[in-house]
């Protein structure tokens, strides 16, 4: 049995490094108190290296990425760095292309504690995930839409080589979930079959897939009554699966939901490769002072090593993953230790050593 990990880790711009080295530490203690191995890599790219070097993402990064059981990322991209043609740089967004990374995984849960905007009654909480098909959909066009004076197209692909396995996907984190007594055994597929032709096809091989797991509920919603209920009742959701652009939307919805981005993890998952990454970016504007917050950076770790543990059999790395999760959990709850974002006063590095303390 595999005990031993190397994980390509892309530090990134702006608070990257300073969120991604905490991450790394609690990861090296977990995995010598737990009896596996990790070895990070590290994999140079973004913004600032390209104003370095003239290079973005190069070859031996990608190379490393490849290479590598699994890869975290923190976030890349600054504003004023861009390429000749005025557009950003975002090394991120080539690794999912280019490892066909096809199921973006952003877990909403609101936690007691946590600043959301839904007033959530005793009682009731929110813990759901959303997948994102992360390679084509309204996206496959991206950066190649016609153009012409008085008219503009892009186009919507969905493909049964990549729908089949993303709902096969979405159907085992539903097992899962369940069998972890985190969710109901739920999975809504989030369309506008009602329509375009393309959603009713994506919507049938959903349906097939559902009947090989009869184990787990399936259902289907509309996109636009899908928004309306993760306002109005988010707590009916245990896994939705939809597509690209829709997914883009509810994505930062779900966010909105968390009481904003400090606390909302996410993975980007293929056949062989996984990146895992915090949903906010390098947020340039804090980045150098000590204060970003790294609780989604290191709930991201969390979801890297439940991944790696599940895929490999190794569940002291599931178990480490549940861990992080409630660690960082109690302190939320408790907010005595929180950076600016979340209400506190505290700076990167006091947070983390709350997780650590909370952990042991
Ligand atoms: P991108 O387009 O690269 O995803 P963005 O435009 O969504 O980036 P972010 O970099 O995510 O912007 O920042 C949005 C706001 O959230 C900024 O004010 C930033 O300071 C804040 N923010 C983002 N991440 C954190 C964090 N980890 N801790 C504290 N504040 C954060």
């Amino acid at each position: 049995m595999k005990t031993s990990f190397d994980i390509a880790v892309f530090q990134g711009d702006g608070i990257g490094p300073e969120i991604m080295a905490p991450t790394t530490a609690l990861l090296s203690e977990l995995a010598t108190q737990g009896g596996y191995g990790l070895t990070f890599t590290d994999a140079p790219a973004g913004a600032a290296h390209y104003r370095e070097t003239g290079e973005s993402f190069p070859p031996a990064s990608m190379a490393a990425a490849r290479a590598a059981d699994a890869i975290l990322l923190s976030a890349m991209g600054l504003p004023d760095v861009r390429y000749p043609d005025g557009t950003e740089i975002s090394p991120q967004i080539d690794l999912r292309k280019a490892l066909t990374l096809f199921a973006g995984v952003r877990p909403v849960t609101i936690r007691p504690g946590q600043p959301t905007p839904l007033a959530l009654k005793g009682g009731q909480s929110v813990d759901f995930v959303l997948i994102r098909e992360s390679t084509e959909g309204l996206f496959y066009t991206q950066g190649r839409g016609e153009v012409q004076a008085d008219e503009a197209r892009e186009t919507l692909r969905i493909t049964r080589a990549i729908s089949e396995p993303l709902f096969r996907f979405a159907f085992d984190l539903a097992k899962s979930r369940k069998a972890s007594g985190q969710g109901p055994g739920k999975v809504t597929c989030v369309d506008k079959a009602n329509v375009f032709r393309a959603f009713a096809f994506f919507r049938e091989m959903f349906d097939a897939e559902a009947a090989h797991h009869p184990e787990i509920a399936a259902d289907h919603a509309y996109v636009d009554a899908t928004a309306l209920w993760m306002v109005e009742k988010p707590w009916a959701f245990d896994v939705m699966v939809t597509e690209n652009m829709f997914g883009d939307i509810l994505s930062d919805l779900g966010a909105g939901l968390m009481g904003g981005l400090g606390l909302a993890p996410s993975a980007d998952i293929g056949a062989d490769h996984a990146v895992f990454q915090p949903c906010h970016g390098s947020a340039p504007d804090i980045a150098g002072q000590g204060v970003a917050n790294p609780m989604a950076m290191i709930l991201s770790a969390a979801m890297m090593l439940d991944w790696l543990g599940g895929r490999h059999g190794v569940p002291a790395m599931q178990a480490d993953a549940a861990r992080l999760r409630a660690a960082v959990d109690g302190v939320v709850a408790e907010g005595r230790v929180l950076t600016r974002d979340l209400g506190g006063s505290a700076g990167t590095a006091e947070v983390a050593a709350a997780v650590r303390e909370a952990l042991a």
